[in-house]
Protein backbone atom coordinates (compact mmCIF):
# COMPACT_ATOMS: atom_id res chain seq x y z
CA UNK A 1 0.00 0.00 0.00
CA UNK A 2 1.34 3.75 -0.73
CA UNK A 3 -0.24 6.42 1.38
CA UNK A 4 -1.92 6.28 4.50
CA UNK A 5 -2.81 9.53 5.17
CA UNK A 6 -5.56 9.28 8.13
CA UNK A 7 -9.23 10.06 7.11
CA UNK A 8 -10.04 13.47 8.75
CA UNK A 9 -12.88 14.22 11.12
CA UNK A 10 -15.00 16.88 11.13
CA UNK A 11 -17.32 18.40 13.77
CA UNK A 12 -20.50 19.33 12.50
CA UNK A 13 -22.91 21.93 14.99
CA UNK A 14 -26.82 20.54 14.08
CA UNK A 15 -29.93 22.62 15.54
CA UNK A 16 -33.16 21.22 15.01
CA UNK A 17 -36.12 24.50 15.05
CA UNK A 18 -39.44 24.10 14.42
CA UNK A 19 -42.82 24.32 16.63
CA UNK A 20 -43.41 21.88 19.68
CA UNK A 21 -44.71 18.48 18.54
CA UNK A 22 -43.41 18.29 15.20
CA UNK A 23 -40.88 15.56 15.80
CA UNK A 24 -37.72 17.25 16.28
CA UNK A 25 -36.51 15.38 19.05
CA UNK A 26 -38.12 12.46 17.17
CA UNK A 27 -35.62 12.50 14.37
CA UNK A 28 -32.34 13.53 16.49
CA UNK A 29 -33.08 9.71 17.88
CA UNK A 30 -33.53 8.41 14.73
CA UNK A 31 -30.51 10.09 13.60
CA UNK A 32 -28.03 9.00 16.75
CA UNK A 33 -30.06 5.09 17.26
CA UNK A 34 -31.82 4.64 14.36
CA UNK A 35 -34.93 4.49 17.30
CA UNK A 36 -38.18 5.65 17.79
CA UNK A 37 -39.68 6.35 21.35
CA UNK A 38 -43.48 7.40 21.50
CA UNK A 39 -42.64 9.19 24.82
CA UNK A 40 -41.17 12.50 23.94
CA UNK A 41 -37.64 12.07 23.73
CA UNK A 42 -36.36 14.88 24.66
CA UNK A 43 -32.93 15.26 26.15
CA UNK A 44 -32.56 18.96 27.18
CA UNK A 45 -29.61 21.09 26.94
CA UNK A 46 -27.01 18.67 25.82
CA UNK A 47 -25.82 17.45 22.03
CA UNK A 48 -26.70 13.82 20.92
CA UNK A 49 -23.42 12.69 18.34
CA UNK A 50 -23.55 10.63 15.63
CA UNK A 51 -20.60 9.72 13.18
CA UNK A 52 -21.13 9.47 9.37
CA UNK A 53 -18.21 8.35 7.19
CA UNK A 54 -18.07 9.60 3.54
CA UNK A 55 -15.43 8.27 0.95
CA UNK A 56 -12.54 10.90 2.81
CA UNK A 57 -13.89 12.44 5.48
CA UNK A 58 -15.94 11.32 8.83
CA UNK A 59 -18.02 13.37 9.60
CA UNK A 60 -18.76 14.03 13.68
CA UNK A 61 -22.36 15.59 13.89
CA UNK A 62 -22.90 17.38 17.74
CA UNK A 63 -27.36 17.38 17.26
CA UNK A 64 -28.52 19.98 19.46
CA UNK A 65 -32.31 19.24 20.45
CA UNK A 66 -34.22 21.73 22.68
CA UNK A 67 -35.41 21.15 26.07
CA UNK A 68 -38.84 22.45 24.75
CA UNK A 69 -38.14 26.39 24.75
CA UNK A 70 -40.10 26.51 21.55
CA UNK A 71 -43.33 26.11 23.42
CA UNK A 72 -42.28 29.75 25.26
CA UNK A 73 -40.80 31.27 22.42
CA UNK A 74 -37.66 32.25 24.04
CA UNK A 75 -34.81 29.95 22.15
CA UNK A 76 -31.97 31.75 22.42
CA UNK A 77 -29.48 33.35 19.09
CA UNK A 78 -26.77 30.84 21.28
CA UNK A 79 -28.81 27.79 20.86
CA UNK A 80 -28.15 28.19 16.95
CA UNK A 81 -25.11 30.43 16.49
CA UNK A 82 -22.02 28.79 14.75
CA UNK A 83 -24.79 25.60 13.66
CA UNK A 84 -23.28 24.10 10.13
CA UNK A 85 -26.67 22.81 10.06
CA UNK A 86 -30.06 23.91 10.66
CA UNK A 87 -33.22 21.75 10.25
CA UNK A 88 -36.55 23.80 9.93
CA UNK A 89 -38.68 20.97 10.53
CA UNK A 90 -42.80 21.24 10.63
CA UNK A 91 -45.75 18.51 10.91
CA UNK A 92 -47.19 18.05 7.35
CA UNK A 93 -50.32 17.28 9.42
CA UNK A 94 -50.59 20.43 11.48
CA UNK A 95 -51.28 23.51 9.17
CA UNK A 96 -50.00 26.18 11.86
CA UNK A 97 -46.73 24.45 12.18
CA UNK A 98 -45.88 25.08 8.81
CA UNK A 99 -46.57 29.14 9.16
CA UNK A 100 -44.40 28.93 12.19
CA UNK A 101 -41.78 27.36 10.03
CA UNK A 102 -42.14 29.99 7.90
CA UNK A 103 -41.65 32.36 10.71
CA UNK A 104 -38.55 30.79 11.16
CA UNK A 105 -37.37 31.38 7.82
CA UNK A 106 -37.35 34.62 7.79
CA UNK A 107 -35.82 35.19 11.39
CA UNK A 108 -32.79 33.47 10.53
CA UNK A 109 -32.61 34.59 7.38
CA UNK A 110 -32.70 38.21 8.28
CA UNK A 111 -29.97 37.72 11.32
CA UNK A 112 -28.48 35.07 12.44
CA UNK A 113 -27.70 32.33 10.34
CA UNK A 114 -24.39 32.94 8.48
CA UNK A 115 -24.32 31.76 4.93
CA UNK A 116 -22.18 28.92 5.26
CA UNK A 117 -25.11 26.82 7.37
CA UNK A 118 -26.64 24.32 5.53
CA UNK A 119 -30.58 24.80 6.15
CA UNK A 120 -32.52 22.36 5.11
CA UNK A 121 -36.32 22.13 5.57
CA UNK A 122 -38.11 19.44 6.60
CA UNK A 123 -41.77 18.38 6.12
CA UNK A 124 -42.11 15.27 9.12
CA UNK A 125 -44.58 12.84 10.00
CA UNK A 126 -45.59 11.58 6.27
CA UNK A 127 -46.72 8.14 7.75
CA UNK A 128 -49.88 10.41 8.34
CA UNK A 129 -50.27 11.34 4.77
CA UNK A 130 -54.32 10.41 5.70
CA UNK A 131 -54.61 13.71 7.70
CA UNK A 132 -52.16 16.01 5.57
CA UNK A 133 -52.59 19.58 5.87
CA UNK A 134 -49.68 20.55 3.81
CA UNK A 135 -48.71 19.26 0.08
CA UNK A 136 -45.64 18.26 -1.19
CA UNK A 137 -46.08 21.02 -3.40
CA UNK A 138 -46.49 23.80 -0.97
CA UNK A 139 -43.32 22.48 0.77
CA UNK A 140 -41.38 22.32 -1.58
CA UNK A 141 -42.20 26.23 -2.80
CA UNK A 142 -40.83 27.18 0.28
CA UNK A 143 -38.07 25.56 0.70
CA UNK A 144 -37.28 27.12 -3.43
CA UNK A 145 -38.65 30.48 -2.36
CA UNK A 146 -35.75 30.23 0.61
CA UNK A 147 -32.92 28.78 -1.35
CA UNK A 148 -33.36 25.74 0.87
CA UNK A 149 -33.34 21.87 -0.07
CA UNK A 150 -36.60 20.31 1.06
CA UNK A 151 -37.40 16.85 2.68
CA UNK A 152 -40.35 14.63 3.63
CA UNK A 153 -39.73 12.38 6.55
CA UNK A 154 -41.10 10.53 9.39
CA UNK A 155 -39.64 9.80 12.24
CA UNK A 156 -41.88 7.31 13.16
CA UNK A 157 -41.23 4.71 10.56
CA UNK A 158 -37.82 5.97 9.34
CA UNK A 159 -38.32 6.93 6.04
CA UNK A 160 -35.83 9.16 4.46
CA UNK A 161 -33.98 9.54 7.58
CA UNK A 162 -31.06 7.81 7.24
CA UNK A 163 -30.99 9.55 3.33
CA UNK A 164 -31.44 12.87 5.20
CA UNK A 165 -28.51 12.65 7.36
CA UNK A 166 -25.90 11.36 4.13
CA UNK A 167 -27.63 14.29 2.17
CA UNK A 168 -26.33 16.69 5.09
CA UNK A 169 -23.07 14.96 5.78
CA UNK A 170 -22.38 15.46 2.14
CA UNK A 171 -23.75 19.17 2.04
CA UNK A 172 -21.33 20.17 5.19
CA UNK A 173 -18.45 18.42 3.70
CA UNK A 174 -18.77 20.39 0.05
CA UNK A 175 -19.16 23.40 2.39
CA UNK A 176 -15.86 23.09 4.23
CA UNK A 177 -13.89 21.52 1.23
P1 LIG B 1 -40.64 17.98 19.40
O1 LIG B 1 -41.48 18.70 20.39
O2 LIG B 1 -40.55 18.73 18.11
O3 LIG B 1 -39.30 17.58 19.92
O4 LIG B 1 -41.42 16.64 19.00
P2 LIG B 1 -41.26 15.15 19.60
O5 LIG B 1 -40.13 14.45 18.96
O6 LIG B 1 -41.27 15.24 21.08
O7 LIG B 1 -42.58 14.50 19.07
C1 LIG B 1 -43.88 15.00 19.43
C2 LIG B 1 -44.91 13.90 19.28
O8 LIG B 1 -45.01 13.52 17.92
C3 LIG B 1 -44.54 12.64 20.06
O9 LIG B 1 -45.73 12.05 20.53
C4 LIG B 1 -43.91 11.76 19.00
O10 LIG B 1 -44.05 10.40 19.30
C5 LIG B 1 -44.69 12.14 17.76
N1 LIG B 1 -43.93 11.99 16.51
C6 LIG B 1 -42.67 12.42 16.25
N2 LIG B 1 -42.31 12.11 15.00
C7 LIG B 1 -43.37 11.48 14.43
C8 LIG B 1 -43.64 10.93 13.13
O11 LIG B 1 -42.81 10.94 12.21
N3 LIG B 1 -44.89 10.39 12.94
C9 LIG B 1 -45.83 10.37 13.93
N4 LIG B 1 -47.00 9.81 13.64
N5 LIG B 1 -45.62 10.85 15.16
C10 LIG B 1 -44.40 11.42 15.40
MG1 LIG C 1 -38.35 18.04 21.71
Amino acid sequence: HSSHSPIRTLRAKMVLLGSSGVGKSSLALRFVKDEFKSASPTVGCAYLTRVVHLSDVTLRFEIWDTAGQEKYHSITPLYYRGAHVALVVYDISKRETFARAQMWLNELQKQYIQGSTVMWLIGNKTDLNQERQVSVQEGRALASDKGLLFTETSALSGNQTTELLLALAHRVYEGVG
